[in-house]
C-alpha cells in the first residue's frame, strides 16, 4: 500500500510512519514542519519506502495513494492558539483538499480528530454519542470548532460521495518525541522538573486528563484504519484519570527532582474533566491500551534526559 501521513514529522505523525515502514508499506510523509520536526524523521528518511513532500495542506496537493492518514494540525493550544486563523484554516480548508484527494483518487481517509470536540464536557466519561459543550468563540475554538468541522466535512463526503472514512477522537496522548517547548502539560512537567525548575500548575490544578501513551494510540489508529464497515467517530485513549497536581506530584517524584510546584493563571475555556468511554474501540477494535501512566511516564522521562544533555 501507498499511504499518505500529512503531519508527518509531528509527535504522532512520526511513529505512524515508522510503525507503516515496518508493516512493509510505502510512506508517503506531508509536513509544512510548523510544529514538525526533521529530526523526528532523521532516521526514517535512509529508507527507501519513504518519501517526504514539504507542503501546506491549506493548498490543494494531487497525489497517487491508496490511503491517507490526515493529523496535520498543531496539537498544543500554545501552538494552535499561536495563529488561529491559520490553524481554522488548517483543519477545514486542509480537510477539505484531504477529502477532495480521497475522492479523485479513491483512497480511504482517516481524521485524526480530538477529545476537545466535547469542549468543557457535561457528561463524564465521555461516550461517542455526546455532542459536547463547546464555546463558539473562546480561544480554544479555533481547534475545537475546527475539528468538528473536519468531522462534519468527513461525514458530509462519505453521505455525500461515497468516500470511505473513519474518524479517531484521541485523548491526551504523551511519549518520545514531543518537543521539550511544546507546551503541553506531561513535556512541561518533565522537563521542568529534570532541569528543577518550577512546576507551572494552571488554576487550583483540579482539573483532570487522562493519558495514553503513543505506541498504543497508534496501534488504535491503525486498527481503526484497517477496520471493515466501521466509520467511528470513536475515542482513541487510555482512562487512567489524574488531576493535573496528582500528575505534577507524580513526575517530581518519578524524576526525584527538588522543583517545587507554582501557580498559574487557568488559560480561559480549559476543559475542568476529560476522560474516554472506550467500550466502543474494545468492541469494534478489540483495542485496548497496553502501558500504564507509570510505564509510559518512565519511558518519556529517559527520553527528555537524553534531549536535554544532548
Ligand atoms: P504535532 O504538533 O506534533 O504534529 C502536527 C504536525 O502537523 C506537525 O508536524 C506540523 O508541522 C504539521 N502541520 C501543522 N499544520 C500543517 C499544515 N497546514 N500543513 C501541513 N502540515 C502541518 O501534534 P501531534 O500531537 O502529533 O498531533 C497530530 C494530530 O493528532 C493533530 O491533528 C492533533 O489535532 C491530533 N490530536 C493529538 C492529540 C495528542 O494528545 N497528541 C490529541 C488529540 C488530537
Ligand atoms: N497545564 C498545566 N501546566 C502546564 C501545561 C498545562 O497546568 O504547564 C494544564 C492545562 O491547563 C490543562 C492540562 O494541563 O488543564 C492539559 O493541558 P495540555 O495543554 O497538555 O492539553 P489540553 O488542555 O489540550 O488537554
Amino acid at each position: 500500500m501507498r499511504i499518505l501521513v500529512t503531519g508527518g514529522a509531528g509527535f504522532l505523525g512520526s511513529h505512524l510512519c515508522e510503525r507503516l515502514l515496518k508493516e512493509g508499506h510505502e510512506v508517503l510523509c506531508l509536513d509544512n514542519f510548523f510544529t514538525g520536526r526533521k529530526k523526528n524523521i532523521q532516521d526514517l528518511m535512509k529508507h527507501s519506502g519513504f518519501e517526504l513532500v514539504r507542503h501546506d495542506v491549506v493548498q490543494p496537493i494531487l497525489l497517487e495513494v491508496d490511503k491517507i492518514y490526515h493529523l496535520a494540525c498543531p496539537a498544543s493550544p500554545v501552538h494552535y492558539q499561536y495563529n488561529p486563523v491559520k490553524t481554522i484554516k488548517t483543519n477545514v480548508i486542509g480537510t477539505l483538499h484531504m477529502l477532495g484527494l480521497a475522492k479523485r483518487v479513491k483512497a480511504r481517509m482517516l481524521l485524526a480528530s480530538t477529545s476537545e470536540v466535547y469542549g468543557d464536557p457535561a457528561e463524564h466519561p465521555q461516550k461517542e454519542t455526546y455532542w459536547g459543550n463547546v464555546n463558539p468563540i473562546g480561544i480554544r475554538s479555533c481547534y475545537d470548532e475546527g475539528k468538528r468541522v473536519a468531522e462534519t466535512f468527513t461525514m458530509d463526503y462519505h453521505r455525500q460521495n461515497k468516500v470511505d472514512v473513519k474518524i479517531v477522537r484521541i485523548f491526551n496522548t504523551y511519549g518520545p518525541r514531543m518537543l521539550p517547548d511544546d507546551g503541553r502539560v506531561v513535556s512541561n512537567f518533565i522537563v521542568q522538573a529534570l532541569k528543577g525548575e518550577d512546576i507551572t500548575v494552571y488554576g487550583d490544578g483540579s482539573q483532570t486528563r487522562s493519558f495514553c501513551y503513543v505506541d498504543d494510540l497508534i496501534d488504535g489508529m491503525v486498527r481503526m484504519m484497517e477496520s471493515e464497515n466501521f466509520i467511528g467517530p470513536v475515542n482513541i485513549g487510555n482512562p487512567e484519570e489524574y488531576t493535573i497536581l496528582d500528575l505534577a506530584r507524580k513526575i517530581i517524584a518519578m524524576t526525584d527532582s527538588k522543583s517545587k510546584i507554582a501557580r498559574k493563571p487557568l488559560p480561559s475555556d480549559d476543559p475542568t474533566q476529560r476522560k474516554p468511554d472506550i467500550t466502543l474501540a474494545k468492541q469494534k477494535l478489540n483495542w485496548n491500551p497496553a502501558v500504564s501512566v507509570d510505564e509510559g511516564l518512565k519511558k518519556t522521562i529517559e527520553y527528555f534526559k537524553k534531549e536535554l544533555s544532548a
